[in-house]
């Protein structure tokens, strides 16, 4: 059999030096593009402003293949989380979260993540690979026309996804190219056109990737802070042994100068008796100074074996306010999605629900299901 190339893994670009190489001008690989993602379309025989010819030499040669879905889940809130068979016994998860106004992706990046933080189940799983570009944007392609599908509104480009984050599973800035060129393809016109402000990639901090990013492809930044000082977080984020605190800010200020947005936003983690505490929270302020930011306080959402504890309500809201009183825009993340194991940091790809699921024959179709872990 002849190995057929997956279109799903170009960006912009390659879909035009691939054209190229069949013989086509650039306007034919934008032509193709806007079907696979404006339209969703997953073979060739309909795409009819192209030449039969051409049709047909990408039959033989070429495929629209994303991930297969191995378990899709609804949560009660709507929060919708699909596992995605990346091969080899890797699975990797996609979660849309709707909201009134918006609708975002939360995109994963690599199966597993080498960054090992204390308090993330991915981390927990250990590294297993980069995802490629087409599994990265193959997320976003199949979760868009899954929705346009059930929506009724099939054949329409009117998007249903208008945020992406880069915040499933994985270190997005450690599979630099792939998602870089992923994400090329969700700002490019004659694709998903999101602006670079609905982008958003979130990172546990490595420094030299983040100057990259600035200057290759400026989206909106999230940075994983979890902790105001280096003795603490070299425990959380192991990374920062390598990365420190105070380098990690300059690199914040230095990605602002080129940022779509005029603030970066921190994440932090709320960890009961760990980094929760009044004091914690003015060595923030103290620590963010000299960086325009906004807070993301996340409630940790335990998972078996953590051996850590979600921060009090009453503790989140005093951490708050003492960000809130220094000037600081600080929300506390909803969780959303928990009932189905898709919030911050559940994300593990549970391949061993693949056979139990599959024997109860919800394999591609909605299954509500509580788990009780
Ligand atoms: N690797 C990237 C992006 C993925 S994680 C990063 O670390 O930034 C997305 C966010 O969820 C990060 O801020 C991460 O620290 C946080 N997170 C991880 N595990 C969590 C958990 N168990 N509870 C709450 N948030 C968690
Ligand atoms: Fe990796 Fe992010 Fe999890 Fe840390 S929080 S282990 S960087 S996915």
């Amino acid at each position: 059999m002849t190995h057929l190339t997956n279109l799903l893994d170009y960006d912009p670009d390659g879909l035009a030096a691939y054209c190229g190489t069949l013989g086509e001008k650039p306007f034919r690989a934008r032509q193709l593009q806007r079907w696979i993602h404006q339209m969703g379309a997953a073979d060739f025989d309909g795409m009819t402003d192209l030449a039969k010819s051409l049709r047909e030499k990408l039959k033989t040669r070429a495929t629209i293949a994303a991930p297969a879905a191995i378990t899709d889940h609804l949560s009660a809130d709507g929060t919708r989380k699909w596992l995605l068979d990346v091969g080899n016994g890797n699975a990797v998860e996609t979660v849309y979260i709707p909201e009134e106004t918006r609708g975002t992706l939360c995109v994963s990046s690599q199966a597993g993540c080498a960054v090992n933080c204390r308090f993330c189940s991915t981390g927990k799983q250990g590294f297993s690979r980069n995802l490629t570009l087409g599994e990265i944007i193959g997320q976003l392609w199949m979760a868009e026309f899954a929705l346009r599908r059930d929506l009724g509104r099939e054949g329409k480009n009117e998007r249903v996804i208008t945020n992406v984050v880069m915040m499933g599973m994985g270190e997005p800035l450690l599979n630099f190219d792939n998602v870089v060129g992923a994400m090329r393809l969700m700002l490019d016109d004659n694709a998903y056109g999101l602006s670079r402000r609905r982008v958003t990639l979130s990172t546990s901090g490595v420094v030299p990737m983040m100057d990259r990013l600035g200057q290759e492809l400026p989206v909106a930044l999230a940075v994983s802070l979890h902790a105001p000082n280096d003795a603490l977080r070299d425990v959380l984020v192991p990374l920062n042994k390598k990365y420190p605190l105070r380098e990690l800010m300059a690199a914040c200020e230095r990605y602002l100068e080129v940022a779509p947005r005029d603030f970066i936003t921190f994440e932090y983690c709320m960890l009961d008796g760990v980094n929760d505490t009044e004091a914690h929270a003015r060595e923030l302020v103290a620590l963010t100074r000299d960086v325009p930011c906004k807070f993301n306080l996340i409630p940790f959402n335990p998972f078996p074996e953590s051996g850590l504890l979600r921060s009090k309500d009453p503790q989140i809201k005093r951490f708050a306010q003492i960000l809130l009183d220094a000037g600081l825009v600080t929300t506390v993340r909803k969780t959303r999605g928990d009932d189905i194991d898709a919030a911050c940091g559940q994300l593990a790809g549970e391949v061993q629900d693949r056979t139990r699921l599959a024997q109860r024959g919800k394999f591609g179709k909605i299954a509500v299901e509580v788990r009780t872990v």
